[in-house]
């Protein structure tokens, strides 16, 4: 008779899972039990409806750099199945990808359709089952396997490989099985300001911004910043959220966020205003053009200085230079919460990676028994990398169950 592998959780990894099972070792009988009616959910809605799939970076070590909570794991895994391979399988089976300026990889045709149509198609084409509104309640070892219980229902398989992402109800029942669960909480998201004082600002953005937290020593990311009307978002803001997400939980996200606007070296601008006074002293400051801001924000940021309009650089003094360098350099809005980044979000926690073998995707200690995705203490910054943790976790634990069971 053929062995039996259980896959619970209709999502990327569970799908990419199954099929590369199926693919390798045709005679094991394969069932995604998804808890829900609808799968793939997540992939659907990823990339804004375009499924930013992986990215170019695939040297294993610069890879590993964009997870906050994985990397050193990650490192003999990406060995194995980095971006590139991502890339080809996905081209391999009549889905090329196409590149964006900065480096987010998408299937050619824009649209997250054409990834849930290759991972259904390819799955339906290998025999694979899929059953529907079937949610896992319970699994007990067994003699060479696993019993699992579902709402009405109890079936046994040899392998179990658990893909259900970031659902509460598993952490608590692995928890049970003495299965060590780093507490789960949110990673990528922006910031609310408290008492927003640039809300008529909002919609302006600056390029090049650096930013830190005041609480948390050394915190700094780089990158574009935007103003919304809650306050603040943009690449540099999700990057340091995910960076800091279990630090910012812990401050119950009430915080200093401090704003370099142009990543500018503060002592290089105090001299630059310094010898402003002398070979430009009646220009007026407001009128100044290099600040590289938009002009919006460049005014606001003149009278956080408590500069006047018709102020000129023989007016300023060295205390208007201070305060002028402060507002471009560190200029501190006070957070008072959080909130979505396009709906994005991902669980930093789930797992932890001490109890899983990174050349399997085994759960230590317990037999035949995988996990893969984000159920996993493992989650990135933005730009294709949650996915290809997925996708890379998903193909080793499927390549070691297809050997396994030959
Ligand atoms: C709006 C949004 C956009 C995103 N965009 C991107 C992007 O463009 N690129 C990127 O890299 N990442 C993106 N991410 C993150 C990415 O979607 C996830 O990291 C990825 O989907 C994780 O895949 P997974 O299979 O581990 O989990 P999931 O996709 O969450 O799938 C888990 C499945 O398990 C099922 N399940 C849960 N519990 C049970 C149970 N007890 N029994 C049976 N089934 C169960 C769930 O219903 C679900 O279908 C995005 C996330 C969001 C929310």
């Amino acid at each position: 008779m053929s062995k039996s592998v259980a896959i619970i959780g209709g999502g990327a990894a569970g799908f990419f899972t199954a099929i590369n099972i199926a693919e390798q070792n045709p005679n094991l009988d394969v069932t995604i039990y998804e808890g829900s009616n609808k799968l793939l959910t997540k992939v659907l809605v990823s990339g804004g409806g375009r499924c930013n799939v992986t990215n170019t970076i695939s040297d294993p070590i610069e890879l590993t750099k964009q997870y906050p909570r994985g990397h050193d794991f990650l490192l003999p895994v990406f060995e194995q199945f980095t971006s590139d391979d991502t890339e080809r399988w996905f081209t391999e089976r009549g889905v090329p990808l196409k590149c964006e300026d900065d480096g987010r990889k998408f299937p050619k045709t824009n649209s997250s359709h054409t990834i849930f149509n290759c991972l259904t198609n390819l799955a339906s084409k290998h025999n694979v089952v899929v059953k529907l509104s079937h949610r896992l309640e319970n699994f007990t070892h067994v003699e060479h396997g696993w019993q699992l219980e579902f709402n009405r229902l109890a079936v046994t398989c040899d392998y179990l490989v658990l893909c259900t992402g970031s659902s509460p109800s598993i952490y608590n029942l692995l928890g049970t099985k003495d299965i060590e669960i780093v507490p789960p909480l949110p990673s990528l998201f922006t910031f609310k300001a408290k008492d927003h004082s640039l809300v008529d600002l909002a919609g302006v953005s600056v390029e090049k911004s650096s930013v830190s937290i005041k609480e948390i020593k050394n915190s700094s990311e780089n990158g574009p910043l935007l103003i919304t009307h809650l306050g603040y978002s943009a690449p540099a803001v999700i990057k340091i959220s995910a960076w800091y997400a279990r630090e910012l939980s812990q401050l119950d996200y009430r915080f200093t966020l401090v704003i370099n606007w142009g990543s500018y070296d503060a002592h290089m601008l105090r001299e630059l205003f310094k010898s402003y006074t002398v070979d430009r002293p009646k220009e007026r400051i407001m009128s100044w053009k290099e600040h590289g801001l938009s002009k919006r924000l460049w005014l606001h940021l003149c009278q956080v200085a408590e500069l006047k309009e018709y102020t000129n650089w023989s007016e300023i003094g060295k205390k208007g230079i201070q305060r002028l360098t402060s507002a471009l350099c560190q200029f501190e809005s006070q957070i008072a919460g959080k909130s979505t980044f396009k709906e994005e979000f991902v669980t930093a926690g789930g797992i932890d990676l001490s109890v899983v073998e990174p050349d399997s995707f085994k759960i230590k200690g317990q037999p035949n028994l995988y996990a893969a995705g984000e159920l996993l203490n493992i989650d990135a910054v933005t730009g294709g990398f949650n996915f290809q943790a997925a996708w890379s976790g998903a193909f080793i634990a499927a390549r070691s169950i297809a050997l396994h069971s030959q």
